[in-house]
């Protein structure tokens, strides 16, 4: 008879902590989440909520905010006070006995089966630092191992995935496995900034090398490329160029997208550590979540082109599967048809206004161009950053 699912007790009760951080114990439910629940074409396994990485633009703070505000009084003992950006980052919480709550899963209907695909770390990354002491995506792994003909990817920025090498190489001879690295800067100094607790980028190019070394398939994440920081084309050659020395297959790269979750986080770091770009983040993501098609197609080329130089298949992340493509055109799609109603909408009401608010218009476009004439300025300046920012306005040519 299958061993009884341990019962999961009192959910956020405090479970260890360590300088500023504190982890609780994160609330029951499933422990896979189906794609028909994330709309994302394949099954995914977030073994905790938060991420003590803290980089500036992560995506996934709302995960870890709507989990806190579902608890109530017991959420706002949790965060006790702090902003909800900070409290993804120094209030993790755990997934108590996730191998067991696998395995059950794996003897019902909730799970991915032979030819699905699995991701591990979709939201937030099963190797942060709660890793080394919780050792929850070791057991999931390891509840992982009766599996057949699964896709499995990890994604992660963390070196501590090489610890698992062996667990991986055994799933790797009945399923197919691949480690994602996010790396998206070379430079130790700006990375630090913008991924103030993430590990430094050359402990990731080792884990790299160290997991290529074991044969284990390896690629990497330069997500997001951040327009004006980190998209200058000799930026991208040298994380290239080492991503490919370190012995990764693949590489793929995707411009910023701006979702309300991150742009509250974002848009204070933007105007902190480059202020000259402030405005032209605020007019290029101030009616999109995505980058202007322009810019992100002038991405492609060259880093197209910079992996071919260096032998590296360039990979899509919306082609991870066939189903999680199309999820994703669609959400692009209804994110485009959204902004384009909305933008009906206000000329709907601009023709309604009296005369007073379309002068008050007209104040408010005089402003406009004001910062478009700014922007401009910043990339017609010889600044370092600029050769390939916002591309989608720029007068001149990736080199
Ligand atoms: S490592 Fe990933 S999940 Fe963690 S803060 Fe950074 S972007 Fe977010």
């Amino acid at each position: 008879m299958a061993p009884a699912l341990p019962v999961l007790p009192a959910p956020l009760r405090l479970l260890t902590s360590q300088a500023d951080l504190r982890y609780h114990a994160a609330p029951g439910g499933g422990i896979f989440n189906p794609p028909s629940a994330t709309h994302m074409g394949f099954w995914s396994i977030n073994p905790y909520v938060g991420c003590a990485f803290g980089c500036a633009y992560c995506y996934a703070r709302d995960t870890h905010r709507y989990t806190i505000e579902r608890a109530g009084a017991a959420g706002q003992a949790v965060t006790d006070s702090l902003p909800p950006w900070l409290a993804f980052e120094r209030r993790v919480l755990v997934k108590e006995h996730a191998g067991a709550r696998v395995r059950e899963a794996l003897r019902t209907t909730r799970a991915p089966r032979a030819g699905d695909s699995l991701v591990i770390g979709s939201a937030t990354d099963p190797y942060q630092p709660a890793e080394r002491r919780f050792r929850v995506t070791r057991s999931v792994l390891e509840a992982l191992e009766p599996v057949r003909g699964l896709s499995l990817t990890i994604i992660t920025k963390s070196p501590l995935v090489t610890r698992d090498i062996p667990l991986l190489q055994g799933l790797a001879r009945h399923n197919t496995v691949a480690v994602h690295v996010s790396l998206i800067t070379t430079d130790r100094d700006l990375a630090r900034r913008l991924e103030p607790r993430a590990p430094t980028p050359d402990s990731r190019l080792r884990a790299v090398a160290r997991l290529a070394a074991a044969g284990v398939e390896v690629s990497v994440n330069c997500m997001p490329v951040l327009p004006g920081i980190t998209d200058a084309p000799q930026q991208l050659a040298d994380v290239i160029a080492r991503v490919a020395a370190a012995g990764a297959r693949s590489f793929g790269a995707c411009a910023l997208r701006l979702r309300a979750a991150s742009r509250r986080r974002w848009m204070p770091v933007v105007r902190e550590h480059f202020p000259a770009l402030a405005p032209r983040y605020a007019s290029t993501y101030r009616d999109s979540v995505y980058a202007a098609p322009r810019y992100r197609e002038g991405l492609q080329q060259v880093v197209q082109r910079l992996c071919a130089q260096h032998g590296l298949q360039v990979r899509e992340y919306r082609r991870l599967d066939p189903a999680g493509r199309v999820a994703l055109e669609a959400e692009e799609r209804s994110a485009q048809e959204r902004s384009a109603q909305e933008r009906s909408a206000q000329e709907r009401s601009a023709q309604e206004r009296s005369a007073q608010e379309r002068s008050a218009q007209e104040r408010s476009a005089q402003e406009r161009s004001a910062q478009e004439r700014a922007a401009h300025d910043v990339d017609t300046a010889p600044a370092s950053h600029t050769q390939l920012a916002f591309l989608d306005d720029a007068t001149g040519n990736i080199p």
